[in-house]
């Protein structure tokens, strides 16, 4: 039973964001403690790709609550938080990936023509290899379901460090801030690249495996066109075998990333900078082969952490350790609404869903 409950969530980005909002609307009482400023991480820059496509069954079916509950809380909060402009996907394996959708009752996706495929996606150089539409996939307002989830927050978001977080003899958990020590019911980590530092100071060892990324923004030329779906390219048509890209939410503005992990350093720090210029240097480069509807200058570049599980690129898992649930993994924007519901329920006495747990592996693959 959630009225009453209370509950302290550690990170700001989309993930801690989204479990707050949902225990405050069960009616819990919520702390939100983050370091610096809310979706200034991982969850940083204007959109990302909400798909439905996933290798793990388990999750394309996770995903759906997901565009659900995108929907809900976009009419609640007043804003479109996923576009309806789709999701395409190009080259070899949109067989497989459909085979997968088609497994998922009243999901809308399918192959589509070149003819088509110029229709959803005026920006693309022509094409005419396998493509598939994932019709209620679509640009996530990155940015703006940041914006609008931690104005109705408000005064429940707390800037402040968590430096551990640990259970007391009476049953409570103790969270110990740059500033303060306070205790609560149950306390929902969701720290991003923070999360394993904590997870330590419980005596948990998370195989989380950190990374970086860049990510390119473009203007789109002219005018933007009525509808723009977001774009993961797998084909090497254009001479790159992995691209992701998605649009602002008034899509004058297209976001490029070239899908390549970049090493960091054990303490965190970066090997080589020159790395992450040089993937936004394949980015500008690509844009000016396979996306012709787009000015080639970069806008803006979003410079990431990321963080990942071994079990996949999409892997998530959940950690729980008496009254503390850990939540780590990657591409975590889309299944974002329905983590949070699921961890918000599980920090009010609820059970959470055995496939997120950590041993459930669940987006293996
Ligand atoms: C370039 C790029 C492109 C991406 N594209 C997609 C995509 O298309 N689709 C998709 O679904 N996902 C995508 N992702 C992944 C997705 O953005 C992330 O998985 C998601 O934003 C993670 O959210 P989070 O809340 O878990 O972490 P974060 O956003 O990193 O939030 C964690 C927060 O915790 C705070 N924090 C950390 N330690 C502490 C502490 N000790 N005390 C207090 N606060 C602390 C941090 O300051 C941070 O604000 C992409 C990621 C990147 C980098």
């Amino acid at each position: 039973m959630a009225v009453g409950a209370n509950v302290a969530v550690v990170g700001a980005g989309i993930v801690g964001l989204a479990t707050a909002y949902s225990l405050q609307k069960a009616g819990a009482a919520v702390t939100v403690y983050e370091v610096g400023r809310p979706g200034g991480a991982q969850s940083a820059g204007d959109s990302r790709i909400f798909r439905h496509a996933h290798l793990d069954p388990r999750l394309t079916a996770f995903t759906t609550r997901s565009r659900r509950l995108y929907r809900e809380w976009g009419d609640e909060l007043g804003l479109e938080l996923v576009s309806t402009g789709g999701a395409v996907a190009l080259g070899p394996d949109v067989d497989q990936k459909l085979s997968g959708l088609a497994e998922v009752d009243g999901l809308d996706a399918r192959r589509i023509d070149a003819a088509e495929l110029a229709e959803r996606l005026p920006l693309l150089a022509h094409y005419d290899g396998p493509a598939l539409l994932d019709a209620g996939g679509g640009s996530i307002n990155a940015a703006g379901a940041v914006e609008r989830i931690s104005a109705r927050l408000g005064d429940a978001i707390v800037q402040d460090h968590v430096l551990t977080v640990r259970p007391t003899a009476s049953g409570t958990v103790e969270v110990r801030t740059g500033t303060g020590r306070t205790e609560h019911d149950h306390v929902v980590v969701a720290a991003g690249r923070g999360t394993a530092a904590i997870a330590h100071g419980l005596g948990l060892s998370l195989p989380v495996h950190n990374s970086a990324q860049v990510r390119v923004t473009f203007r789109v030329a002219g005018e933007p066109p009525a509808t723009l779906a977001t774009l993961q390219d797998m084909s090497n048509a254009f001479g790159e075998p992995r691209v992701y890209a998605a649009a602002s939410a008034d899509r004058t503005r297209y976001g490029v990333g070239i899908a390549e992990e970049v090493p960091v350093n054990d303490d965190g720090s970066s090997v080589d900078p020159e790395v992450l210029d040089a993937l936004a240097d394949r980015a500008v480069a690509y844009v000016r082969r396979a996306l012709p509807g787009l000015d080639p200058t970069p806008v803006a570049h979003i410079h990431c952490w990321v963080t990942s599980l071994p079990w996949g690129e999409d892997g998530v898992g959940v950690w729980q350790h008496d009254g503390v649930s850990l939540v780590a993994g990657n591409n975590l924007f889309k299944q974002a609404p329905a983590l949070g519901e699921a961890l918000a329920t599980a920090a009010t006495g609820g059970a959470l869903p055995e496939s997120l747990l950590a041993s459930s592996r669940l987006g293996r693959g």
